[in-house]
């Protein structure tokens, strides 16, 4: 019987104790945080979006996409929902494919994977740091300390032993991001430690720093819209969903999904923004519908123009954007006003000055080369016994449910994997 250890436990260690366990292992878990799975908790703004109904490999970024391509051909949508059903969760499916816990809350999926590792006798070790790990000539050693409570505290709990050994090792460490719930580049440095390399860190699905006050004046709106990010004339990324508007910039799903090849190009200087603000219309279609609208409506002001296409604050930010006096009637305008509102409303430019931290990236961009691991197993192509999973690889999703889907699939290969080799 392999002893197994898995070092962190988040959503990829805590599927891969389930896996290793049900496999046959003797399984340890040790997570430096004094609680289980606090991403899981916090993900989905607290209802978790644990997968989605089509897991396409277009979804995920870095590393190389024949290698998401085979974890994806193994482990899909179905599969992930299968695996929870089994568990006893239920889940639903939202019109826009992303599958929640029918009950709305990151809790019962935290709850059905803790009655299965209690059921399968894994040994969880709650604020137990992975210190140091070495290989030996068979196996490996994991050095722990302990991690008190609060910052700069003494540790009240018993750690265990300073020294665990184990036959198969599990790295689920996860990325640098959010350290308010555990991120940290510590694994990293494991990695390393066992003869990996790392691929530059950055911060993913993060928030926009924008420069025009037109924008930053709208905080608190919310909108369905487009966006497009460049630099010139070419195009680093679009999402499509919603957008927050913030007192510094833009956030919500849209916003983070283009945040990637933002945060990637900034390193250059500002990048440019797009807003589509009709993203379901054609521009042609959108011509014809504001010309009908505009010429049925000439005795009316350009404020009264907008009464019900958009929220007040909005029609505020298109009048200055076009720079129109908004109690102007619209037949005392001249020709080209109502084709250069229909151009602004699919694209509506700004610039991208930066991006918010760490403390608000929801994943992390770079990790380690996935050439290093093999796809159908996670194990490391480097040292034998080895396991590599989640947000610590050099893989990361869009918004939608893929991240954990990632981190279900590599932890569940992993451990399968680590029990049977
Ligand atoms: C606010 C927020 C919302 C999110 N919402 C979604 C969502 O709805 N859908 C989605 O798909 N994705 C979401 N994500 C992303 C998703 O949560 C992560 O991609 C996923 O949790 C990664 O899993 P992981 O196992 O790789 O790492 P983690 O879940 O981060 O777990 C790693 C664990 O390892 C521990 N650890 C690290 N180093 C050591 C060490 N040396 N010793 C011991 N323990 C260690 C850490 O404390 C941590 O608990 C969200 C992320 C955030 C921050």
């Amino acid at each position: 019987m392999n002893r197994v250890i898995v070092i962190g436990a988040g959503a990829s260690g805590l599927a891969a104790a389930i896996a290793a366990a049900k496999g046959g292992a003797r399984v340890a878990v040790v997570e430096r945080g004094h609680a289980l799975g606090r991403k899981v908790l916090a993900s989905g703004a607290g209802r978790c979006n644990l997968t989605h109904a089509r897991v396409p490999p277009e979804n995920y970024h870095g590393g190389k996409p024949a290698f998401v391509g085979e974890v994806l051909s193994r482990f899909g949508g179905e599969d992930a929902r299968r695996f929870f059903s089994e568990l006893g969760l239920l889940t639903v499916e939202e019109p826009d494919g992303r599958v929640f816990p029918r009950c709305g809350r990151a809790h019962a999926v935290l709850d059905v994977l803790k009655a299965e590792l209690d059921r399968l006798g894994v040994e969880v070790r709650l604020g137990v740091e992975a210190s140091a790990v070495s290989k030996l000539a068979a196996g490996f050693v994991v050095k722990t300390k302990a991690v008190p409570w609060k910052k700069g505290a003494a540790p009240t709990h018993d750690a265990g032993p300073a020294e665990l050994s184990c036959d198969r090792l599990i790295l689920a460490c996860g990325g640098a991001s959010y350290p308010q719930l555990g991120g940290t580049e510590a694994g990293y440095g494991l990695a390393r430690s066992l003869g990996h390399s790392i691929t530059p860190l950055r911060p993913s699905l993060v928030p926009l720093l924008v420069k025009e006050s037109a924008i930053k004046r709208l905080h608190g709106l919310r909108v369905e819209a487009g966006l497009r990010v460049f630099r010139g004339p070419r195009e680093l990324g679009r999402g499509q969903g919603e957008v927050l508007f913030t007192e510094y910039g833009l956030s919500g799903p849209a916003a983070l999904d283009v945040s990637r090849g933002a945060v990637l190009a900034l390193a250059g200087g500002p990048v440019d923004g797009s807003l589509d603000l009709f993203p379901e219309y054609s521009p042609q279609d959108l011509r014809t519908m504001i010309a009908g609208r505009w010429s049925s409506r000439l005795k009316r002001t350009v404020k009264d123009f907008f009464v019900g296409m958009f929220p007040a604050q909005l029609t505020g930010a298109m009048v200055d954007a076009l720079g129109l006096d908004a109690h102007r009637r619209l037949d005392s305008l001249g020709a080209g006003a109502c084709e250069r509102l229909s151009a602004l409303l699919q694209d509506w430019r700004f610039q991208i000055t930066g991006a918010r931290g760490w403390e608000e990236a929801m994943v992390t961009a770079g990790g380690v080369g996935v050439d290093e691991v093999d796809p159908r197993t996670f194990g490391s192509r480097k040292t034998a016994g080895l396991f590599l999973t989640g947000e610590l690889l050099d893989v990361d999703g869009d918004s939608g449910g893929y991240n954990l889907h990632f981190a279900w699939a590599s932890g569940l290969a992993a451990g399968r994997s680590a029990a049977q080799t």
